[in-house]
């Protein structure tokens, strides 16, 4: 059991909290692990050169091995001995979305050890757009394997106590910067000479790569449960961002939506069963006499995005069991919204 370290640091001037950034640069080059904020959630570092302490990483997390971590830089050129080469779409997205919320994967060099690629031969790299996550990068010299800092399946940490909350005693420092911009993962990039495949959504959209290079796709394991499904439990090798409780997300006319979830709700009450709407701004004054969670207007989907992870954890802390949750819609952001949102819910979609 580690003691660990929790200490805020300005996240406007890092530099105003310099002696804790140093305590945390001394950690990761002793191949210790340092939780960080970046603007999309909060990262579990380690030293992705190192062996020994990438390992760390999977077991705090509880991470499966051959779930490859992304590789966080503070400088565009400090890609290069990471890769085998970087062709010319990646370079104009690098120029385009770097530092931001876009990973690009490549080919790995030799000096990428395969704990940190999950046994592939590519690596996944980015900047982070967060002034503490380039100041503690630039502190200890060498790239930050990064991913989200949580326990593997539950909801991304978006501030640092749910970092603490989940990984106290396993890690050794949690660097307090506030709440993360985004609150959702980055946009995942496939480069392969001239394609680019989207291998998970985030807030850098297709829209917005397609006005910069051609031959964007996404990818199809993306899309494929976009179906009727009807509570087919496709299996635990998806589970991921879930909270406790048993989420199930109701698509179709929004009138449709407010009178089955209430229903569900009434017949949950007269059953002893805890449970919960999550409710966007336009509808929540329909579920008065139930428990809801606000996550938003419909008309800000990066706002319901900021507040998904947050919000779902909000739902252990209140101990509910069933979590029913309004769909959005899937363009833009939304994509990632509900790509999040399936996965926590296990893919129990319910079309009204
Ligand atoms: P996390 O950092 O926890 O948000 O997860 C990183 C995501 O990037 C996971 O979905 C990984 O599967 C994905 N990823 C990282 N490296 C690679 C790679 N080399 N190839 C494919 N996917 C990757
Ligand atoms: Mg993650």
């Amino acid at each position: 059991m580690l003691d660990t370290i929790f200490e805020k640091v300005d996240n406007l001037n890092p530099n105003n909290d310099i002696v804790a950034l140093k305590k945390a640069a001394n950690i990761l080059k002793n191949n210790g692990l340092v939780a960080f904020p970046t603007e999309t959630v909060y990262g579990l570092g380690a030293n992705a050169l190192e062996e020994e302490a990438v390992k760390k990483i999977y077991i705090a997390k509880g991470r499966p091995s051959d779930n490859p971590l992304i590789v966080h830089i503070a400088d565009k050129k400090d890609i290069y001995p990471l890769v085998d080469s970087v062709p010319k779409n990646a370079l104009i997205l690098m120029e385009k979305f770097w530092p931001g919320a876009l990973t690009i994967i490549l080919k790995k060099s030799s000096i990428i050890p395969k704990t940190t690629s999950g046994g592939l031969d590519t690596v996944a790299v980015r900047i982070p757009n967060n002034k503490i996550a380039l100041s503690l990068i630039k502190e200890c010299g060498f790239p930050l394997a990064a991913p989200s800092a949580n326990t593997s399946t539950k909801p991304s940490p978006t501030i640092a106590s749910h970092v603490y909350n989940d990984l106290k005693g396993k890690i050794d420092m949690v660097i307090d910067g506030g709440s993360c911009d985004f609150g959702i993962e980055s946009t995942v990039v496939e480069v392969c000479e001239n394609n680019i495949t989207i291998l998970r959504p985030g807030s850098i959209t297709k829209e917005m790569l397609d006005n910069v290079v051609d031959n964007v796709t996404i990818d199809k394991s993306i899309l494929n449960y976009n179906t009727n499904i009807l509570a087919k439990s496709p299996g635990m090798k998806y589970k991921h961002y879930a909270p406790l409780g048993d989420i199930f997300i109701i698509d179709g006319n929004i009138d449709n939506i407010v009178s089955y979830i209430s229903n569900c709700l009434e017949n949950d009450k007269k059953n002893n069963i805890k449970s919960i709407v999550i409710a966007s701004d336009e509808t929540i004054n329909n579920y008065s006499s139930f428990d809801t969670l606000s996550i938003g207007s419909r008309k800000n989907l990066e706002l319901i995005a900021k507040n998904l992870f947050k919000t779902l954890r909000e739902c252990d802390n209140l101990n509910i069991n069933k979590i029913y949750i309004e769909s959005f819609l899937e363009e833009g952001i939304g994509l990632a919204v509900m790509n999040r949102l399936k996965k926590a819910a296990n893919y129990k979609i319910i079309r009204v």
